[in-house]
């Protein structure tokens, strides 16, 4: 039998980026740890907040709102709605096993659940791949946030799936992409309080915690969508960090730097008078 790192009980984990070998009890407390650190840093929850949740009855939603309703209990100032975007028209919405699941998860964690369905009949001509497809969904989960009036809006996206977003971003030289989604100026602040957990940690809560069936569809990627770019793109990476552990922390840890230096650069030394001229 190989120990937990942390006490003598059965690991049931190796982590290879950190060399750590964790129980089922300090696997658990890994991952909210770095949860509450991500929240923490986010710096938007001094004060009271709605906040709004994706969640697609996907693994990563799934454990995203069990952790943040619990880390927020106590806090009668900070309340949550779950959104689950639906394809299909208005008043007859696409409602499959994925949505049942989100509905589900919402009732049993006592969080308020609305539906926001994506009318086919308005999708922009351009809409052509999966990728769009999500983008058009994301945009619709904002717009429904906003609604709702939530100032945050929280989706489960996992380490591997942000590393991906970043590392295409760098491929395609969209450097302006890189900074869309941390806008400060934007009214609505979205975050990804899993972005420091691999998939598999996130999918091994989310049974541990019987989130979901063991036999759902839970994973954090569409399979209809393989020849998709940013498929392709975390499917490379995802074979180049399992062969060097910890390259899509290096590649978060890359953005993190990229927004201190930006961030400097705006509130420090201001160009003395003309120099720009
Ligand atoms: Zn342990």
């Amino acid at each position: 039998m190989t120990k937990c790192d942390k006490c003598h009980s059965r690991s049931i984990i190796h982590q290879r980026y950190s060399g750590m070998r964790l129980c089922h009890t300090h696997f658990q407390e890994d991952v909210r740890r770095k949860v509450r650190e991500d929240l923490r840093k986010t710096g938007l929850f001094g004060h009271g907040a709605r906040v709004a949740l994706g969640l697609d009855g996907r693994w990563g939603s799934a454990v995203l709102l069990q952790i943040m309703t619990d880390i927020f209990s106590r806090r009668k100032d900070i309340d949550f709605v779950a959104i689950t975007v639906v394809e299909g028209e208005e008043g007859t919405p696409h409602r499959d096993h994925a949505f049942d699941q989100a509905r589900l998860l919402a009732e049993r964690l006592s969080v308020r659940h609305i539906v926001a369905p994506l009318d086919f009949g308005a999708r922009p001509s351009e809409v052509s791949g999966c990728r769009d497809l999500d983008d058009l969904k994301m945009k619709r989960l904002m717009n429904e946030a906003r609604a709702e009036g939530a100032s945050i809006l929280a989706t489960g996206h996992s380490l591997d799936s942000v590393a991906g977003a970043i590392f295409l971003k760098l491929l395609q030289g969209d450097v302006d992409g890189l900074f869309q989604r941390q806008d400060r100026e934007a009214q609505l602040h979205h975050i990804e309080p899993l972005q420091r957990i691999p998939e598999r940690e996130m999918r091994l809560y989310a049974l541990q915690c019987d989130l979901l069936p063991a036999n759902s569809k839970g994973q954090d990627q569409n399979r209809s969508c393989q020849d998709d770019l940013h498929q392709q793109v975390r499917r490379h990476l995802g074979s180049f960090d399992s062969r060097h552990p910890g390259t899509n922390y290096s590649l978060l840890r890359s953005l993190e730097r990229i927004h201190l230096l930006r961030d400097d650069n705006a509130s420090g030394a201001k160009p003395l008078s003309d120099d720009r001229k």
